[in-house]
Formats: C-alpha cells, structure tokens, sequence
C-alpha cells in the first residue's frame, strides 16, 4: 500500500508535472497524506508546497478541497493545472451563480481533481451541502497562518476551519504555511485541531538570498543606489510602510530611471490587478508595494526585495523576503532602517486598540526584528535561530562580509541618558542631540539648556553618530519615546543601573555608509 502510493506519487510528478524528483520533504508529506494522514507542512516560500497537496488529491478518491485566501490568484492557479491535465476549478465571489453551479454539478459527479474555495465560501451552507454530497480526497489549508491573530494575515474566516474537522472527521487534512514562528505554528495546531498531525518542518534557510541591512541616512537615494549598482536591470519588489510612499517612491524611482509601478489596496482594483499581471510579465520592473503586496505571487526571477521601512515583525519581513531568488539564484533582500522607524512602529503599538497582552506580543516580535537590524553577528544565524533553526556563519550577509565593528559604548550611552535627564525627559530626539552636541539653537536659548553640565558634551560625535546610539539605546529598551508628548524621550527603569555606573553597554559603530562591492562568486 505504501510503496504503492509513493510509486503512483512520483509517477504523477514525473508525468504530469515534468519533474525528476520531489525536492526536499515533499515525497513523505505526499506519501503520508496520500494514505490518510494529516499533515502541518512549513516550508518556506518558494519550497514547493502546492504539490503537497496536489498530488494526494489526484492519487485519492474524489475531490481535493484547497482553502485558500488568494481569491485573485485561482484563476491563475487552475489555468496552471488545467495546461498540465489536472481537473482543477475554483469557487468564490468573482463567478456568475451559472458557472458556480456548473462547477458544483462537476464536483458531485466526481469530475474535477482539486477545486480552490476561498474560506468565507466554504463556510457557506450551500458549500457544506456540496462537500457532504461529493467524494472528498482530502483539505487543504493554504497559507494556514491566517489563523493566527497575531499576524499581519489574519482571516476570521480560518478560525472557523476546525469546522471541516468536525463534520468530516475521516477526510485528511494538511495545512501549509510559510511563516513558522513558534506561536504561529502553536496557534495553527490548536485552532485547526491538528494535535495527532504530522509536522513536517522543512530548513528554512534561502542561502542564494544576500541579507543586507542599511542604517537609513536618506532612504530613497540609498534605495536607488542600491538598485543601480547592485540590480540594473533587475526585476524586484520594493515595500514600504504607507500607501502614500507607495505612490511617491514609484515616481521617485521612475525620475531617476529605474522602471517601477505602484501597489496598494487603496487603489482601484483594475489598476492593482493591471500592475500585478505587468510584474508577473515583464523583465525588468520594480514593484513598490504596502505588504498588500506579494502573498502567492509565484515569480522566480526576482532578484532583490527591498524594506524601505522596518516591518514589524521577522516572520513578515522573511515572508517578505523570501519572494527573492525563488529560482536558486543569487539573489538580494536589502533594508535600510532608521531611527525614525523605531520611534514609529513603537508608536504604532502604542497607539494601536489592541488589549495588553496583544501589545506585549506584538511588542516582542518587534523587538527581535530590531534585534536583528542591530546585531553584531551573522544575520542569517540570527534568522534562522528565531525559526528555531540552528545555524553557523553563513558568508553572504552584510555582517559575514563586512563584520561590523562593536564597541564599549557605556560612557556616550550615560552622556545621552544624561542629556534626557537634564532636559526634564520633555524634549524630542533633535532637541536633546542638539544639547549634547553644543548647538546654539534657538530653542535651546529660549529653556536656557545651554546653561545644562551636559551641554556640549557629545561635541566630539555627528548628529548622525547620536542618532545611531539613540536608536540602538530604544532598541534596547533603555529609552521610550511619549507619543502623547511631543515624542519626548523618557528614561525607563532598565535605564539606571547604565547611568549609575555598573552596566555596560555594548554598541554597533555607526559606519558611513560605503558602496558594498558585489561579490562576482555565487553563495
Ligand atoms: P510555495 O507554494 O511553497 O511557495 P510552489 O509550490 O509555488 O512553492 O513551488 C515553487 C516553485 O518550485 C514552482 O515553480 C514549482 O513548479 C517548483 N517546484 C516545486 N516542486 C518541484 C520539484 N520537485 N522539482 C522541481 N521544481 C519544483
Ligand atoms: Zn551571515
């Protein structure tokens, strides 16, 4: 039964799909749930997952059911199978009734190999009717981490899945995921009701993908200098945090020669569908995009993925990521990060209507993504560590390449905790770097700070310098910024035993930003 299964799988992948062999886990996850198993598969973007599921679907009985949230991709994915053989069809909210019922009257009649439904469609009592009168090869939850409420994909409609368990307890399951945090695979399992599941847990290491994180002087021009001189030429994907630098980077980048289009979801659909179908295409063009952006988009040839803002988590941002190189090939996942954006995504967590517990949760996720902008050693080992993966030095990130150098950083670290202090915790990054550095501003005559014992006493480093010890010193949770008040900076409790003497704090130099020189060897 076995052997019979895994001979029927690689004789369908072989025949059908046109390839040798099952790359990575896939020949176990398929074996496993082509015999009744249930499954959670993680394995990251570009892994090969849909064949998880595809092929059981087509070596059981009746039809393959795949949950899924990309309505706008179905299309794109059934036309995909259709061309290989594969009975495949979709149902959601873009079809006429006429064709939906079409599509059930195949599906009951045992026609159709994988059929596609968005999540609030299945949920539908009309779609239960027809799972309950049809043949069903297995489910398939696609991009499970909807389920979880903590991250930035979130669907209600997932939640209310374990239903499928419930009413069709003998009916395998396997859920897919590419985002495989420790809570997020916790959450999938608990809400899905896959305790008794198999995991299959793949390496989560890109290594063709070069990891390179900027300190942000002027983001846009060190973007464009990142893409002439690494990528000319290039297709890529650049995020950014708001529609409105969406929009303003596209042009920016379109002025200075580098062809780009906009996405968002405040822009009318045909136009976002439009740019989507051009970058799917086209060589040679630059997506910049809100995270909005990028969830099933299968193209191989991207060679850098661009943050122009720090996202708010790891698991996001190596989704994100992730989307590079997909082929194999060299490829890069670039992002420059500021003070500015610590101070905002700080605030946003603030400002947000979540409860308690969900900001301490979301606190702590940006918190390890800023303890990877900020680390001394390899950011590979720091990524793969967070996904529970050991890992070593890997020599194709910006820190392998080029080590950044560390240094004691306690006394210019008490002389800005100082400033804070002395300025009565009321006034802004600019004000207080400004006493620091001895600058005769008006503002600073108006309080008479010039007056201050810290005044003038960090003369001897840049705006710039402060502003990459203030920003490792909020990343550390030494300092807060009051968003209520003006964004003053506030000491927190952690705080004293570094301005009291006794504890030292290790800093990353500030490093002018210098031109990285490609590496012409292949990782
Ligand atoms: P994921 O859903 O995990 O992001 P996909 O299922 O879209 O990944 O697969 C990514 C790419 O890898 C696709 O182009 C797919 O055709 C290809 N692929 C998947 N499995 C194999 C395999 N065994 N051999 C060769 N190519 C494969
Ligand atoms: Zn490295």
């Amino acid at each position: 039964m076995e052997t019979d299964t895994s001979a029927r799988a690689l004789h369908l992948l072989q025949t059908v799909f046109g390839y040798p062999a099952f790359r990575g886990q896939q020949g176990q996850i398929v074996e496993h749930v082509g015999n009744g198993g249930d499954a959670l598969v993680l394995m990251p973007t570009g892994g090969g997952k849909s064949l998880c599921y595809q092929i059981p679907a087509m070596i059981r009985d009746g039809v393959g059911v795949v949950v899924s949230p990309l309505i706008a991709l179905m299309q794109d994915q059934v036309d995909a199978l259709a061309e290989v053989g594969v009975r495949a069809a979709f149902l959601n909210s873009t079809q006429s009734y006429e064709e939906a019922a079409r599509i059930e009257r195949l599906v009951r009649t045992n026609q159709i190999d994988l059929l596609y439904v968005a999540p609030e469609r299945l949920l539908t009592q009309r779609c239960f009717d027809l799972l309950q009168d049809s043949q069903i090869a297995l489910f398939a939850i696609d991009e499970a981490h909807c389920v979880s409420q903590w991250g930035h994909d979130f669907r209600p409609e997932y939640i209310k899945l374990s239903v499928l368990h419930e009413q069709f307890p003998n009916v395998p399951r396997i859920a897919l995921t590419a985002t495989a945090d420790q809570l997020t695979r916790d959450e999938i399992i608990h809400r899905l009701a896959l305790n008794d599941a198999a995991q299959f847990v793949s390496s989560f290491d890109r290594p063709n993908i070069r990891y390179q994180i900027v300190e942000k002087t002027n983001g846009r021009k060190q973007l464009l200098d990142f893409i002439t001189t690494e990528h000319a030429g290039d297709c890529g994907i650049v995020y950014c945090l708001s529609r409105k630098k969406v929009e303003e980077t596209a042009e920016f980048l379109n002025e200075h020669g580098v062809r780009a289009m906009a996405y968002h979801a405040g822009m009318e659909h045909a136009k976002r569908a439009d740019n989507q179908a051009r970058f799917l295409r086209e060589e040679n063009i630059v997506m910049v995009a809100t995270i909005a952006f990028g969830m099933g988009i299968d193209k191989p040839d991207v060679r850098f993925v661009c943050h122009l803002d720090l996202p708010k988590s790891i698991e996001g941002y190596y989704q994100e990521t992730g989307r590079a190189g997909r082929d194999g090939m060299p490829a890069s996942a670039w992002m420059s990060y500021g003070l500015q954006d610590v101070v905002l995504q700080r605030r946003m967590i603030d400002e947000s209507e979540a409860d308690e517990n969900f900001k301490r949760v979301l606190s702590t996720k940006l918190d390890s993504m800023l303890g990877l902008c900020e680390t001394l050693s390899c950011r590979r080992v720091r990524l793969l560590e967070y996904f529970g993966e050991p890992a070593t030095p890997c020599g194709n990130c910006d820190t392998c390449l080029i080590p950044p150098v560390s240094f004691d950083g306690t006394v210019p670290v008490q002389k800005l905790l100082s400033a804070i202090y002395r300025c009565d915790q009321r006034f802004a990054a600019g004000h207080v770097i400004d006493v620091l550095r001895g600058a005769e501003s008006e503002r600073i005559l108006t309080w008479h700070h010039d007056k201050l014992s810290v005044f003038g006493i960090g003369a001897d480093r840049s705006e710039q310098e402060w502003r990459a010890i203030l920003r490792q010193v909020i990343a550390l949770g030494l300092v807060t910024v009051d968003h209520e008040q003006f964004s003053s900076l506030k000491l927190t409790d952690a705080a004293r035993p570094v301005l009291k003497g006794g504890q030292k704090v290790q800093l990353r130099q500030y490093q002018k930003p210098v031109k990285q020189k490609r590496s012409s060897s292949a990782p």
